[in-house]
């Protein structure tokens, strides 16, 4: 299997980390969609929620986008999480990941 994120994971490919614990690690995107634009995912390689059965995975997720947008100062402003799922998700990537958009106002609804 040859996946992008599992290959930033272990370092084959460079990314900008700007979080990381025993069980995610968060990158900046490549191409942001606002000033801040950080992908928060999961060492192990799973393709979507449904398909993370490890409850301390799960946790860690969230856990990671709270310390992160607490240390960056988001909270104040607030900010968007995402996660493209599937084909009407627009998922291009399939390594869970969790978007963290902010540091702009962001529009509702999306397309
Ligand atoms: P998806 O479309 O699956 O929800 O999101 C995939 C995201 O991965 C996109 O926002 C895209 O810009 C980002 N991306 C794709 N390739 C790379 C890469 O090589 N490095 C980083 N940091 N982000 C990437
Ligand atoms: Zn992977």
């Amino acid at each position: 299997m040859d996946c992008l994120f599992c290959r930033i994971i272990d370092g084959t490919i460079p990314s900008d980390v700007v979080y990381q614990d025993e069980y995610v690690i968060a990158f900046r995107d490549v191409n942001p969609q606002a000033p801040v634009h950080v992908l928060f995912v999961p060492k192990v390689h799973v393709s979507r929620f449904s398909r993370l059965k490890d409850r301390d995975v799960q946790t860690a997720i969230f856990r990671a986008v709270s310390e992160y947008t607490e240390r960056e100062g988001l909270e104040e402003d607030g900010y968007r999480l995402v996660v493209n799922t599937g084909a009407h998700g627009q998922q291009t990537v399939d390594h869970l990941h969790v978007h963290l958009l902010a540091g702009r106002q962001l529009q509702w609804p999306p397309g």
